[in-house]
């Protein structure tokens, strides 16, 4: 791709052709081959090519791709709905499409917002989140997010929302155990909630597994808990962001479900539509939707929400998820690859953590285990690594920024078909990558 291009992204960076792709593999257009370690964004959760969806999604486009939802109702929307409400906690049985993850987090937004309305708690419009966090780029989405480099340029654009420190996994040199910190770090929460005025305050959203954000972060097991009962006590309500830790990717289908969680909000996208189609859903309980479709509707939506050929996508792609066990796959590979990244991280003492549930993992850089100190800004260890395991053939993940200090983290989420053989692989070029970055 030459500067010519009139194509843009982010940053200046441009990366090579893509040609194809098929299972865990893509391959650019000089026929180089690379594993796709990060399920590109931790998308394309169920691999690439699958004929199965291929055929589903060619079988819609054959019979209608596009029918406005305010004229007509679809089959294929209807039926994912269904599927979709049947992987959910108790009670979250109504599901709104949209097309990605940030959509998804507005939807969130603004119906716990149009339900404080109908249900005449109107003072209510605060929504508290998390520091680090990433919920999305979209100004509402944004609004939530702590992420400073993102949300900086856009802060007189916006209402930026009070934000409280995420709980951090090994930079606390404390006395307190796993049990107690968690206790802590929920606590922070409440503390916040009464900063701010518990009468002002609306929701809270997290990400029950952190994302790129945090470096797939998990707060000890007392967290979880504790915040449900805090929101309770406030009537605030909890908004679990799934976007990247649904759809199976932490072993179970939601991240939450590890802990039982019974959130009032769920934004789901990325490996629901699984990179075949762009598709995304908020699942919120009746209790919650039908006060505001009393009160005169939602008054949000999106053109191409619950298309046909969108839906049908979502469905082949729980179809596969369902036939090929992949989420008990996510559960047992994840062990795996985890317990390959901690023999890495004891070669090579710049990896100060490894952690994360099921393939949604990830190892944190640092100056030694001693210390625990990150690595210098300068040495751009967080792009390097990625430059380097791509070389080899791997793509992976990276990011640097973490709760309280700046830090490099990279993230190893390959898709939930990978079989141990191909983990083998993606160790091994690991191996290499680390060994040239040292
Ligand atoms: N929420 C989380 C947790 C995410 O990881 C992302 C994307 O990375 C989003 C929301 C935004 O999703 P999208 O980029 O599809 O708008």
């Amino acid at each position: 791709m030459t500067s010519a291009s009139h194509l843009f992204y982010q940053t200046r960076l441009r990366r090579p052709l893509v040609d194809r792709a098929e299972g865990i593999y893509l391959y650019d257009r000089n026929g180089k081959k690379v594993i796709d370690g990060s399920s590109g964004a931790m998308v394309a959760n169920i691999g690439h090519g699958n004929r199965h969806v291929i055929e589903a999604m060619k079988a819609q486009l054959e019979r209608v791709s596009f029918a406005y939802r305010l004229h007509f109702e679809n089959e294929p929307a209807e039926e994912l709905a269904r599927r979709a409400a049947g992987y959910m906690p108790d009670g979250m049985d109504k599901v709104f499409f949209v097309s990605g993850g940030s959509e998804a987090v507005e939807s969130c937004l603004k119906l716990a917002r149009q339900y404080a309305v109908a249900v005449g708690q109107g003072s209510r419009w605060k929504v508290i989140s998390r520091f680090p966090s990433y919920h999305g780029s979209t100004l509402g989405a944004l609004a939530v997010t702590g992420y400073a480099a993102l949300t900086d340029p856009f802060t007189p654009m916006m209402q930026e929302m009070p934000k409280i420190v995420a709980p951090t996994a090994y930079l606390d040199r404390d006395n307190f155990s796993m049990e107690e910190r968690g206790i802590r770090y929920a606590d922070k929460l409440e503390e916040k909630i009464i900063e701010e005025g518990p009468e002002s305050v609306l929701a809270f959203i997290m990400e029950p597994i952190g994302g790129a954000s945090t470096g797939a972060l998990v707060a000890p097991d007392s967290y979880y808990p504790r915040i449900r009962d805090i929101c309770d006590r406030h009537s605030i309500l909890l908004i679990h962001d799934e976007v990247m830790s649904g759809a199976g990717r932490t072993g179970k289908f939601l991240g939450g479900d590890h802990w039982n969680c019974q959130p009032d909000l769920i934004a789901l996208s990325k490996g629901f539509g699984a990179g075949y189609s762009p598709l995304g859903a908020m699942i919120a309980p009746s209790r919650l939707v039908q006060p505001v479709l009393d009160a005169g509707g939602f008054m949000h939506g999106y053109t191409y929400a619950g298309n046909p050929l969108a839906c049908a996508a979502g469905l082949a792609v729980l179809d596969e998820i369902e036939r090929l066990g992949l989420v008990e796959n996510a559960a047992v590979m994840g062990e795996l690859l985890k317990a390959e990244l901690v023999k890495l991280s004891e070669r090579f003492p710049f990896i100060g953590d490894v952690r994360g549930k099921g393939l949604l993992l990830a190892a944190e850089f640092v100056v030694d285990r001693q210390t625990m100190k990150p690595l210098p800004k300068e040495l751009n260890a967080f792009q390097r690594v990625v430059d380097i395991a791509y070389d080899k053939g791997l793509i992976i993940y990276s990011r640097r920024t973490r709760g309280g200090i700046e830090g490099d983290h990279f993230l190893v989420c390959p898709p939930m078909i990978i079989t141990p053989e191909e983990i083998g692989e993606v160790v091994s070029i690991l191996d290499d990558t680390l060994l040239q970055l040292a």
